[in-house]
């Protein structure tokens, strides 16, 4: 066994809604916790797998080409510049296998996405957390720069960040980018800036042809509705990406993943839908805890991280009444998904009783 795994706390998976229903005795379980699509998956996907000529018995295309064009013709990227994987969960997993070795060193904020600090640690790197603005909830960049030193190889950062839904602007990634070695590679994980406003001037894709050192990754498996089919993808200049196309498993990409995110990619329109209504929910959102006096972060994504005295309470309190959400980033904080506005009216009232309690 690697030493570096001795006393490792590994990625805690959801918990399946079989067994919390069992366990609370419940019929129906709504799950809040992990930031999946309540509206679900465009129609058009079940359309193009019934459509399938269900080729199963051959290998998929290694190199995902019909889905690797739709997404290079959209974001005016190159096709060699996209690698595709298994969930974006792969993704971070192959980054910090291909750059790293023990001894690197790796700066993310703390709070974050914690598989970029398991990644990097299975590797032998460094860990150096950098605390956000508790207030405000954004990066703090000064100590961010201070940060990366010549052991940098990678620094994560997740826009808008979870858990804490804040998203930063695109002039400030930049500015970061400027003072940062052209060796250390920025790595912007934007899984959920689908559901940003004005994501198209907030994504930094257009960064991409300035700095070579830049990678932007996304996700199916949010805005899309594609969390079980498990596709995501980097995109990063094209003599950094051979590193990746070489390392990878060469088929990686099941076919059927392929077919639903193809068919989901095609169907902007499913996805508009998805990301107004989120953003209607998530202003409820805000506008209740507002009134309750709770403290929150703005959020840009399908998710609200939030600050109460008994969060183990409030988390009891939801959960036992169908709800379940996601606790365990820091104390007295809890991260709900934004859900369909019914569920939204059930919890707010939960929330209600139990903070007036
Ligand atoms: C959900 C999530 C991912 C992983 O998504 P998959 O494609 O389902 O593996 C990556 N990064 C962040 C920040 C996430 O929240």
């Amino acid at each position: 066994m690697k030493e570096s795994i001795k006393h490792l706390k590994s990625y805690e998976p959801e918990t399946s809604v079989e067994e919390v229903k069992a366990e609370y005795h419940l019929d129906r379980i709504v799950r809040l916790s992990a930031n999946e699509n309540p509206y679900g998956t465009s129609p058009k996907v079940k359309e193009a797998i019934l459509n399938w000529g269900f080729d199963g018995n051959y290998y998929p295309d290694s190199e995902s080409k019909v889905l690797r064009n739709q997404i290079a013709n959209y974001w005016s990227l190159s096709p060699d510049q996209l690698i595709f994987g298994v969930g974006l969960d792969e993704i971070l997993e192959l980054i910090s296998r291909t750059f790293l070795t023990p001894g690197d060193e790796v700066v993310v904020p703390d709070p974050t996405f914690s598989e970029y600090a398991l990644h990097a640690e299975i590797e032998g790197a460094k860990v150096v957390k950098v605390p956000i603005n508790a207030e405000t909830g954004h990066n703090d960049w000064s100590a961010m720069t201070k940060a990366v030193t010549q052991q940098t190889k990678l620094v994560w950062l997740c826009n808008p960040n979870n858990p804490t839904g804040v998203i930063e602007s695109r002039a400030d990634i930049q500015a970061f980018l400027d003072q940062v070695p052209s060796d250390t590679l920025v790595l912007v994980d934007e899984a959920y800036m689908d559901f940003a406003d004005g994501a198209q001037d907030m994504t930094c894709f257009p960064l991409l042809s300035q700095y070579p050192n830049l990678a932007v990754l996304r996700t199916f498996s949010k805005a899309y509705g594609l969390a079980g089919f498990r596709v995501g993808f980097i995109a990063m200049a094209p003599q950094l990406a051979q590193y990746m196309q070489m390392i990878r498993l060469p088929y990686n990409i099941p076919t059927v993943s392929q077919i639903a995110a193809q068919a989901a990619f095609a169907d902007q329109v499913f996805v508009d839908q998805v990301v107004a209504k989120n953003r209607v929910e998530r202003q409820r959102w805000m506008d209740f805890f507002d009134q309750m006096g709770v403290k929150y972060f703005p959020s840009q994504t399908n998710f609200i991280y939030y600050r109460v005295d008994d969060e183990q309470g409030l988390a009891e309190a939801l959960l036992s009444q169908g709800y379940q959400i996601r606790r365990g980033f820091q104390t007295h904080w809890l991260r709900n998904t934004i859900g369909l506005s019914a569920d939204n009216d059930q919890m707010m009232a939960i929330t209600k009783e139990f903070l007036k309690a």
